[in-house]
């Protein structure tokens, strides 16, 4: 793409960096067929192209209009764009200057700011967040009258507070949980913030599964909360920059006290953002390096169990499911094939999901921000998820899960979950009514053994690999 910007322009290192990534941009389009809001609205300001062209146009022309606030809000992050680029063409990026920019404009309406800005408060501190969730919970349900005196975004909101009420406690103290064997890996597990409120039990299983595989999980003090994904989205880089540092301070003693293989995510969203630091804070002298180093370490928890090895399940089952492959997990880290591997090898039969490179909506904050396009693309996700008819979805990160869980008649819940259930943790709550479909391995390999090799196979007809 030709610029035409200024050489005073070009001294802004910011605009320097978003000019080399502009002229990456050949036009050809392809990443139009891939982008869920181009999919949805057909018009080329809601392709990654057109967002481009805007972005461009704005840091040519210095100006923040209503115009391009309203596309790159659009934008739902999910980099399915990058996938599809011949061109490499660094958007991930790309879109974060144009958000950055935009939210120092101050160009948004005083409502738009406020919302913004108590999402941003709210949503990376738990104590905060299990606050609000109760509120919620009490006003839940006033949403239909809030739709209907105009308030859609409260009300979609209010849509997102689960049934159940908040968890309430937390554990926030440094922790080291020891294997009864020799450990053969030392792991330091982000809890995280909003999924450690809305669903611990993903935290638990993952050590659970982590434990029987011989790996010493740390769990680091307060200091790591939120990796500053959601502020990310808002445009809010200083606060962005500050958990960052934060993140890679605690780390940074976690290292001191011993060597770690690794630093587990749990959740995709808060991956991405982690093995970004390095780039994030790449022009911070005192700690270029070891978010460098940190970025290194960083794993999803899938991605690290896939290399580790899993363990033989200790449980045959019969349930379908259908994985659905998280933007951030597919796009922002390209790990795909991992937790479908890992869920076969745990004995549960995988489901391909029709047009599953397309974001269900989720996106962090934008179905709090954007609703309706949100909603409209949970919708069209849940349709396809249900062509398959499976038991349950899969899935590996938290915002997914509540997104999906609002229109889905089977249960959702998060790949960790379904493999510490397989190797011999307990059953996910959701799943209890579906015990029945399960064996244990040991009755099946009894029977297999009392009966013709080839009539005797469970599952027979569907992939068994143990
Ligand atoms: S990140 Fe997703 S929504 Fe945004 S332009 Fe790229 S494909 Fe479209
Ligand atoms: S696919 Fe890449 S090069 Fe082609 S228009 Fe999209 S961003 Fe530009």
């Amino acid at each position: 793409m030709h610029t035409s910007f200024t050489q005073e322009q070009l001294q802004d290192p910011t605009v320097a960096r978003a000019d080399q990534m502009l002229r990456r941009c050949v036009h050809c389009g392809f990443c139009t067929a891939t982008c869920p809001t181009y999919v949805l609205l057909g018009d080329e300001r809601d392709s990654p192209r057109g967002r481009i062209y805007l972005i461009k146009e704005m840091l040519e022309t210095g100006k923040v209009t209503a115009p391009v606030t309203k596309h790159i809000d659009r934008c739902l992050s999910c980099l399915s764009c990058m996938t599809t680029c011949p061109s490499s063409v660094d958007y991930m990026h790309l879109v974060d200057l144009a958000r950055e920019r935009i939210e120092k404009s101050g160009t948004r309406s005083a409502a738009d700011r406020a919302r913004r800005a108590m999402l941003a408060r709210v949503l990376p501190s738990p104590a905060r967040f299990r606050l609000a969730l109760l509120l919620g919970w009490i006003t839940r349900p006033l949403r239909g009258l809030l739709s209907g005196l105009g308030l859609r975004r409260t009300a979609s909101m209010l849509e997102l507070v689960p049934a159940g009420l908040p968890h309430l406690k937390l554990r926030r103290r440094k922790t080291v949980i020891r294997t009864s064997q020799p450990p053969q890996r030392r792991v330091a597990l982000m809890l995280g913030c909003v999924q450690e409120v809305l669903a611990p039990s993903i935290n638990r299983a993952a050590i659970r599964l982590l434990k029987r595989h011989s790996v010493e999980v740390m769990l680091v003090k307060d200091e790591s909360v939120c990796c500053g994904a959601l502020q990310h989205q808002l445009g809010r880089e200083e606060e962005v920059h500050k958990a960052a540092r934060r993140n890679v301070d605690a780390w940074s003693t976690a290292l001191r006290e011993g060597k770690l293989d690794a630093i587990l995510v749990t959740a995709s969203g808060c991956g991405t953002m982690i093995k970004d630091y390095g780039h994030l804070l790449a022009r911070d002298r005192g700690y270029a390096t070891r978010a460098a180093e940190m970025s290194q370490l960083t794993r999803d928890i899938g991605e690290f169990l896939y290399a580790l090895g899993l363990l033989p399940p200790l449980a045959w089952t019969s349930l379908r499911v259908a994985y659905h492959s998280a933007c951030s997990l597919q796009h922002g880290q390209r790990i795909d094939k991992e937790p479908r591997a890992l869920l076969e090898q745990a004995g549960f039969t995988v489901l391909e999901v029709p047009e599953g490179h397309i974001c269900c909506g989720s996106a962090g904050t934008y179905n709090m921000l954007e609703p309706e396009l949100s909603a409209r693309l949970r919708d069209r996700k849940l349709a396809h998820i249900a062509s398959v008819r499976p038991d349950l979805i899969a899935t590996g990160n938290i915002g997914c899960i509540t997104q999906l869980q609002r229109g889905s008649l089977v249960p959702v819940i998060h790949t960790i979950e379904l493999l510490d259930w397989a190797t011999g943790g307990p059953c996910p709550k959701p799943l209890q009514h579906l015990k029945s479909k399960v064996h244990p391995i040991d009755a099946l390999m009894e029977l297999a053994a009392s009966r013709d090799a080839s009539a005797s196979r469970p599952n027979a007809g569907r992939r068994r690999i143990f």
